[in-house]
């Protein structure tokens, strides 16, 4: 039996592929390398596939017995999304249809989703419980919000058990240094920052200071990699256990500002950039902080490495080495 990891070959995926190995589980990782790096699958089967070749995930379940599905495959660019929202609606929600209908003839009951706080869009409040309306506003969000709908709609019909996780900022990098974030093109605020602190980017540019928060710059939940994996890897078992289909937030209930990120930056690193300050970036909600209460409740998950220096340090220690 195997767990299939799908873009396993990414940030978060390769993570998680990692922790599954290292409890002792089997993965096959299917991933079409687009955006993934097949040097970032170090553990496991590896598949070179794409969802929406009906052929190519067949094929592995064909091959594999696949006891229960990871599905981080997705593009992930909000303002992408919404100059192009046709690559994100085939490739997010019609190339999953595929995953599921693969699932389905094969008799595989369970699927771990790779979801987003992107799906609450501008929140009522912070922190973000899992009961707060789910009005997304750009269509990276809608296209996960869709997965959720039309997984809640399989469950009821056909028996097809998920765990939808909801992930606020994901940040940071394995401990041991052997995998890591590396987008391309990157968005992302820290490994931006420690491009800056790198020398491989002239400063750092601070998107907007007049929001109303304690320093005026946005805040963010930037929760652990690691910690993602965990949550992960509980999911997994509760669904094993027989649990019931279930949806949770993961985050550190804990925010940390722009300006906060930059001097954690410069903490860990010890090294001086330049930071400029621009106007907002369109479509940037000023908070977004999440409630992990029902995770912990539910799946008994602790993020360990909740502290933004922590994360700053593990982030560094891999992008000094592979990227700097
Ligand atoms: N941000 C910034 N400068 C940058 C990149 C990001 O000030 O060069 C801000 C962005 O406006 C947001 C926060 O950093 O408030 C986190 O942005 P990121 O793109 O990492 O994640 P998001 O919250 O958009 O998913």
């Amino acid at each position: 039996m195997a767990i299939l990891v799908c873009g396993g070959a990414g940030y978060i995926g390769s993570h998680v592929n990692k922790a599954l190995n290292r409890r002792g589980y089997e993965t096959v990782i299917f991933d079409n390398l687009v955006y993934g790096h097949r040097e970032a699958v170090k553990w496991g089967n590896f598949v070179l596939g794409d969802l929406k070749n009906p052929n190519d995930i067949n094929g592995v379940f064909e091959k594999y017995h696949i006891e229960a599905v990871m599905h981080f495959a997705a593009y992930a660019y909000v303002g992408e999304s919404v100059v192009d929202p046709e690559k994100y609606y085939f490739n997010n929600v019609a190339n999953t249809l595929n995953l599921l209908h693969a699932m389905r003839t094969h008799g595989c009951n369970k699927i771990i989703f790779s979801s987003t706080c992107a799906t609450y869009g501008e929140p009522e409040r912070v922190p973000i419980t899992e009961d707060m309306p789910q009005k997304p506003i750009n269509p990276y969000g809608a296209s996960k919000l869709m997965i959720e709908r039309i997984l809640n709609d399989y469950d009821a019909a056909y028996g097809l058990k998920h765990v939808i996780l909801r992930y606020f900022n994901a940040a940071g990098a394995d401990p041991e240094g052997e995998i890591g974030e590396n987008h391309n093109p990157e968005t992302h605020l820290i490994p931006l920052v420690l491009d800056a602190a790198a020398g491989k980017r002239s400063d750092i540019k601070v998107f907007g200071t007049d929001y109303d928060t304690r320093d005026g710059s946005c805040i963010r939940d930037y929760i652990h990699v690691n910690d993602l994996a965990d949550a992960h890897i509980r999911a997994l078992r509760h669904l094993e256990l027989g649990g019931e289909s279930d949806y949770f937030n993961l985050g550190n209930t804990c925010g940390t500002s722009v300006l906060e990120v930059i001097d954690s930056v410069k903490r860990v690193t010890g090294r001086d950039f330049k930071v400029g300050y621009v106007p907002r970036r369109p479509g940037d909600p000023a908070m977004l902080v999440g409630s992990s209460d029902k995770a912990r409740l539910v799946l008994g998950w602790e993020p360990k490495f909740a502290d933004i220096d922590t994360i700053v340090k593990h982030a560094w220690k891999w992008h000094e080495k592979h990227l700097g």
